[in-house]
């Protein structure tokens, strides 16, 4: 596995679900936990799922250049906390950073030696009805959500692989691969 690698793909698509199938099999690799400043939702979390934090908490963290990326994703922010990042690289250890195409293009810049996965669904229509199935966005969200896949899907030719998460199983398999860890 690359020392650095970014999983980016439509919300929905199942990145969350295939995370954490891969971190379960190799608990050696170290997930980013990600700051933002969005709602949790119901089983999420503090400083697990996500740092949640206001707006203004956030900001003053841009702005005291904490953050490795950040970016705004469908009305709220979303950023990297660099420091532990850092950590974890200077230790030699596998790090796992699962943003949105924003970030994953900063990314590129400060890391391109790191690896960039693009999920994708196996069809529109699919991506749809798992953003529904999931039950935790509101209306307007999963309409916003549906907007940026849009962009995000256009982007896919920018990453260094694709991998189509239709049957769960499989697609694990495939990641694992795809990371080089069998
Ligand atoms: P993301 O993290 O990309 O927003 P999630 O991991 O939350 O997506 O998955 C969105 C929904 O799709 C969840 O309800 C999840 O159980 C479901 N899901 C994930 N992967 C698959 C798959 N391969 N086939 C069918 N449903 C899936
Ligand atoms: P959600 O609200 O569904 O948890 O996440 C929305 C989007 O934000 C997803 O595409 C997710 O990958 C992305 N995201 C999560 N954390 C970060 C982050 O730290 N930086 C960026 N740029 N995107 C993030």
């Amino acid at each position: 596995m690359a020392r650095l690698t970014v999983i980016t793909g439509p919300s929905g698509v199942g990145k969350g679900t295939l995370v954490a199938g891969l971190l379960r099999r190799h608990p050696e690799i170290w997930l980013s936990v990600s700051a933002t400043t969005r709602a949790p939702r119901p089983g999420e979390t503090e400083g697990e799922t996500y740092f949640f934090l206001s707006r203004e908490l956030f900001e003053q963290q841009v702005a005291a250049g904490g953050f490795l990326e950040w970016a705004e994703f469908a009305g709220n922010l979303y950023g990297t906390p660099r420091q532990p990042v850092e950590e974890r690289l200077a230790a030699g250890c596998p790090v796992l950073l699962e943003i949105e195409l924003e970030g994953a293009r900063q990314v590129r810049h400060t890391f391109p030696a790191g690896f960039q996965l693009f999920i994708k669904p196996p069809s529109f229509a699919e991506l749809e009805r798992r953003i529904r199935g999931r039950g935790t966005d509101s209306e307007e969200a999963i309409q916003r959500r549906l907007q940026r896949a849009r962009v995000e899907l256009a982007a896919e030719a920018e990453f260094d692989a694709t991998l189509i998460n239709d049957d769960l199983a499989v697609s694990l398999e495939q990641l694992e691969q795809q990371l080089g860890l069998r």
